[in-house]
């Protein structure tokens, strides 16, 4: 069990490291750095991005220290001490237990128990600790934003920093209204974290660091690769598909965008401005292009579509994602 006491002596002698994962949107990157700013210490926080925006898996690291020289180099963490999983989805997606040694911590918003999070991650040797936080944020933030709300579940395993010192990191950092409900919903969240244990206390002396690949001569070049990242049409207009067309983007989006056939008057701004091409279209008898429907495999539910819609024919529901609360539905337009 982790007492204030043996992280604060950790904290003398080692770093601390912490990895979270969410996705594009949901503020992951800004819980790391209040993590840092709320840290009685020296800290640094490091986001790692891809090339996609909202909806895409992002992870941020933290590493934090009363020895300043152990905490100089921004780099990505390999071996976190405490991971935090914003986004319930992200658990069957990526392998969000790599690196963590054993005794390490693992902290979820999800509504699923500690056997079935084991199940999930084939691993006993993690404590796990989890919050609905979902429920948290819809109830007091009005949205669905986790990043504060796994914070507070951060605070009752980690001791890394207390309440006080969140809430006041909170306050520098957003404005007042905000700040206030926020603090709130940590709160609540210190008080319904649930907290599983296996027995086994973390070495926060142990840290990996993997070195860099080495680029091997004999890899294929980028004309042996498959184009990526775009459809396009052959003189016929018929679509081919390469490259992306393979990845499943649509699993990224916390929504399901939703088209209604009745109200929608075949404009195609939507068409335009989808950045993965998941509106769909197709030829109709009079030889033109129609506004056919939404590409689920491919929305990543980013909200351009439903934003620049003149006549609200586009609309959202939350996705049931696995080991989330249930939601009511949303209209679009907002
Ligand atoms: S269909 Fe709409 S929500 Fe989905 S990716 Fe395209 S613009 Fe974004
Ligand atoms: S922007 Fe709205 S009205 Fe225009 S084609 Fe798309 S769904 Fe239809």
């Amino acid at each position: 069990m982790l007492t204030p006491r043996n992280v604060s002596d950790a904290l003398d002698k080692y770093y601390i490291s912490l990895r979270f994962h969410a996705r594009g949107g949901q503020g992951g990157v800004t819980a790391s750095n209040l993590c840092v700013e709320a840290f009685n210490g020296y800290g640094v926080s490091q986001p790692q991005f891809g090339a996609e925006r909202m909806g895409s898996p992002t992870e941020s690291y933290v590493k934090l220290s009363r020895n300043v020289e152990l905490v100089r180099s921004n780099e990505q963490v390999y071996s976190p001490h405490f991971v935090s999983v914003l986004d319930p989805s992200l658990m069957y997606e990526f392998n969000v237990t790599a690196g963590i040694p054993r005794g390490g911590w693992l902290i979820v918003n999800t509504t699923m128990n500690q056997l079935e999070i084991q199940d999930l991650i084939k691993r006993k040797d993690l404590n796990i600790a989890t919050i609905d936080a979902i429920r948290i944020a819809l109830d007091i933030l009005g949205r669905n934003i986790t990043n504060t709300i796994i914070l507070g579940a951060l605070i009752r395993v980690s001791h890394l920093f207390t309440l006080e010192e969140l809430s006041d990191a909170i306050m520098r950092r957003f404005k007042e209204n905000i700040a206030g409900k926020n603090i709130k919903a940590v709160e609540q969240a210190v008080e319904e974290t649930c907290i599983y244990e296996v027995g086994i206390d973390v070495d926060f002396s142990a840290y990996t660091k993997i070195p860099w690949q080495q680029v091997k001569p004999e890899l294929p070049g980028y004309k042996d690769l498959d184009m990526a990242g775009v459809w396009y049409c052959d003189m016929d207009e018929n679509i081919i598909k390469v490259g992306s067309d393979q990845v499943n983007t649509g699993s990224w989006g916390e929504w399901e965008i939703l088209w209604d056939q009745e109200i929608c008057t075949d404009c195609g701004q939507c068409w335009f401005i989808c950045p993965d091409f998941a509106i769909i279209r197709e030829k109709g008898e009079d030889g033109m292009w129609h506004m056919a429907g939404i590409d689920t495999y491919h929305c990543k539910s980013c909200q351009n579509c439903l934003n620049i819609c003149p006549v609200n024919a586009i609309g959202k529901k939350l996705k049931q994602a696995p080991g989330s609360c249930a939601v009511p539905e949303e209209n679009g337009g907002e």
